[in-house]
């Protein structure tokens, strides 16, 4: 019964991919209207969830507390570099971050602990023009 809705979870895939840094499930549905592809923002946030649960895509809060998704270019556990200004998005580990969440959760008698750790702050670019607009 799931089937029915794979071509559609295809689409937002593919739309989320065309994206370039993260971006909101309403920016993304836009996306998908312009196309005429016929595919709701219920259907958009089940997709996104459901590729956020298979791995395809990573999910954060923006410091605003909106949802973000994007098309995750590295497997596995990592970390976010995001310019606030332009959205670019690096990709990186943390390896103190892990032992630091590790200790910190054994700690406090806490198993299975999970974190999620994203940095927000200006790219060079957006630094600089910061600056030549602040002069
Ligand atoms: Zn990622
Ligand atoms: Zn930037
Ligand atoms: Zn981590």
């Amino acid at each position: 019964m799931a089937q029915r809705n794979t071509w559609q979870r295809e689409r937002v895939r593919e739309a989320l991919a065309d994206v370039r840094g993260f971006v909101s499930a309403q920016t993304l549905h836009g996306t998908l209207r312009d196309e005429n592809t016929g595919i709701g923002l219920a259907t958009v946030y089940r997709a996104l969830a459901g590729l956020v649960a298979s791995g395809d895509a990573d999910s954060l809060l923006s410091p605003d507390g909106e949802a973000l998704y994007r098309a995750c270019s590295t497997q596995g556990h990592h970390h976010h570099l995001i310019c606030r200004r332009c959205g670019l998005t690096v990709e990186i580990e943390a390896t103190d971050v892990e032992q630091w969440a590790q200790r910190t959760a054994a700690m406090h008698g806490f198993r299975d602990a999970e974190h999620v750790v994203d940095v927000f702050g200006l790219c060079t670019p957006c630094a600089k023009a910061k600056a030549r607009a602040e002069a």
